[in-house]
């Protein structure tokens, strides 16, 4: 099975309490990518300038991604990102966005990627996301992500795209800034009937909620003591998420396929933050993902109610 990602291929200088880099590899599409490669075929998609080079590259071959669709801008400078975090660490303050060769990006994917049965809209500017929709005759299974600066500055075009895929991954607080509804349940409902059958809501260390027509499904954060850079958490999420279903055979109507994808979502995002950036998942193995999945299993599953309780 095969996965393709569009998002920001990027360059972040990030502070958080515990420590900064000036100039790491990021991007939504990158953090997605590297995350979902555990699980099927990936194939990223997006601009990058001149300044991403080999070390760069390695990264992601290194995870057997295919980068043939990232298009290298010649004269042309990566995207950058640079935000800090409080002890607050789940609210990610942006210092700047520099969007470089995003600013001309029109997404031209290979038949390759366009046929492939899983799709993934990372954080870009939704009408790309869009364009990059249309291309994917393929996609069997759509799911996109997005952001408040978005929301703020290109609602209707988010709406549009929300309208075109299977499913949305977003923050809590993104959730109730783009419904209006400060309520996380009747956001979520909101969300649904824009068209996608099943939401998401990311709570940073509160864990991950699952909604469909008939289910919620709530998983904790895998407690950690030590969290240095939750950048990427989203993503790494989603990447997880994705790729799961996608390596996973029994379809993506099955409720319960679902909620394991939020489960090895919730296991990738807590590798993601206990390093910084791409530092942990890169060297990351398929038998420590399973050892965590089944650690949040033994840690969330109890017992059936006392017989007197049953009614
Ligand atoms: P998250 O998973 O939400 O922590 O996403 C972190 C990644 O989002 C970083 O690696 C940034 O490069 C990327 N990013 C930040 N701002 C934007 C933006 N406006 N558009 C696309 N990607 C962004």
């Amino acid at each position: 099975m095969t996965l393709t990602v569009v998002g920001s291929i990027a360059f972040d200088a990030v502070r958080t309490p515990f420590g900064e880099r000036e100039r790491m590899l990021g991007g939504s599409a990158v953090h997605f990518s590297l995350a979902a490669s555990f699980f099927c075929d990936v194939r990223i998609v997006g601009p990058v300038g001149e300044d991403f080079g080999e070390e760069e590259y390695a990264v992601l071959h290194a995870r057997a991604i295919n980068t043939d669709d990232i298009e290298r801008v010649l004269g042309g400078r990566t995207f950058f990102w640079r935000g800090h975090y409080d002890y607050d660490l789940n609210t990610a303050h942006t210092e700047a966005t520099e969007l470089n060769v995003f600013a001309s990006f029109e997404p031209k994917l290979s038949p390759a990627s366009r046929e492939a049965e899983f799709l993934f809209l990372a954080n870009i500017q939704p009408d790309l996301q869009r364009q990059v929709r249309e291309q994917c005759t393929g996609a069997r299974f759509s799911a996109m992500d997005s952001m408040n600066l978005w929301i703020d500055t290109a609602r209707d075009s988010l709406v549009r795209t929300i309208g075109a895929v299977n499913a949305v991954l977003l923050n809590d607080a993104e959730l109730r800034v783009l419904t209006g509804e400060p309520n996380l349940l009747r956001a979520a409902r909101a969300v649904l009937a824009m068209g996608p059958s099943a939401v998401v809501a990311k709570r940073g260390e509160y864990g991950a909620m699952l909604f469909t027509a008939d289910h919620v499904f709530s998983l904790p954060a895998y407690p950690l003591e030590t969290v240095l850079d939750p950048t990427g958490a989203g993503d790494s999420f989603a990447g997880a998420f994705l790729g799961y279903l996608g390596g996973h055979a029994g379809g993506v109507d099955d409720v319960e396929a679902l909620k394991r994808a939020v489960a090895y979502g919730t296991a990738m995002a807590s590798f993601n933050v206990e390093e910084f950036g791409t530092e942990r998942v890169r060297r990351l193995s398929g038998e420590e993902i399973a050892a965590r999945v089944a650690e949040l299993e033994r840690m969330t599953r109890f017992s059936d109610l006392p017989a007197a309780l049953r009614g």
